[in-house]
């Protein structure tokens, strides 16, 4: 597609997701961009990381997806909730980037990580991404919202052999006041990864004020507990390392005077979770 080159300038790797990166794919006509979303034969990238230790098992390469449908407040890479944002990749050459690492990922006992924003919203795309991953042997873990989850069907489940799942509220009104959207599909896709045995490391950011308190915290356990697929959780605590983002995209920051929490609240959250059995780190 004509237009894939013209952001050859912009490196597609990123020492990290907080690189802001804006409008790398704004040339892209509307009917190519319906089209990459139809197919996924091309996809919007905000950028390829290496050498995660937080994304999944082992060491990861991580693809980073641009275009989100939620809008968290804490959101600490909004410059991905714009998909054509993202560096528009064809499937062959984010393969191929891929193939690179194939071999020291199987060493490392690593993987493939997609993220985002939020990878669903090129569902074809992710599918396709993950399945070549997949076939070259490379282990893979999808990071979602989970929201979407409905845009793929058993067998491509199959594919993605570990789901980071956000769990970011219990309480509807809370969830959609902190992410703009709905809660329900979400548990509905937790539940339906459940009945079909595919794990899940659950993910939950810690926000004071927002998600500390115990009734969440509880609520989240106790669900996620009766799934009995969920191999880890993942207590992440609040950070200011987006806030930049929100202004140089001129977006209202709402969480300016939120502090991150304590080691003290971070390790009682773990423990909430652990006393309804489940591993928290
Ligand atoms: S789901 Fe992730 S990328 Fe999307 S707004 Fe929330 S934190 Fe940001």
């Amino acid at each position: 597609m004509s237009s894939v080159g013209q952001t050859q300038h912009t490196a597609l790797h990123a020492h990290s997701p907080f690189e802001l990166r804006v409008n790398l794919g704004g040339d892209v006509p509307e009917s190519e961009v319906r089209a990459a979303l139809r197919t996924g034969e091309m996809g919007f990238l905000h950028s390829f990381t290496t050498g995660s230790a937080v994304d999944g098992p082992g060491v990861r390469v991580v693809a980073w997806t641009s275009g989100c449908q939620f809008r968290c407040l804490y959101c600490h890479n909004p410059d991905t909730w714009t998909m054509t944002n993202g560096i528009p990749i064809t499937i062959s050459r984010a393969t191929e980037e891929l193939r690179k690492y194939r071999q020291g990922l199987k060493v490392m006992a690593g993987g493939f990580t997609l993220s985002g924003g939020e990878p669903l919203m090129q569902d074809r795309f992710a599918v396709k991404l993950l399945s070549a991953a997949r076939a070259m042997g490379i282990h893979t873990a999808l990071d979602t919202n989970g929201s979407l989850g409905a845009r793929l069907t058993d067998s491509e489940l199959e594919q993605i052999d570990l789901v980071l799942l956000d769990i970011k509220a219990w309480d509807p009104e809370r969830h959609q006041k902190l992410t703009g959207m709905d809660i329900a599909p979400v548990l509905e896709f937790a539940r339906r990864l459940a009945a079909r045995k595919r794990p899940i490391w659950l993910r939950f950011v810690l926000v004071p004020g927002l998600t500390d308190d115990v009734e969440t915290i509880s609520n989240i356990a106790k669900f996620g507990a009766s799934l009995g697929n969920i191999e880890r959780v993942d207590v992440l605590p609040f950070h200011q390392m987006g806030r930049f983002k929100w202004s140089e995209l001129k977006l209202d920051y709402a969480l300016d005077a939120v502090q991150p929490p304590s080691p003290k609240v971070v390790a009682d959250a773990c423990d909430r979770f652990r006393a309804e059995g489940l591993n928290a780190f």
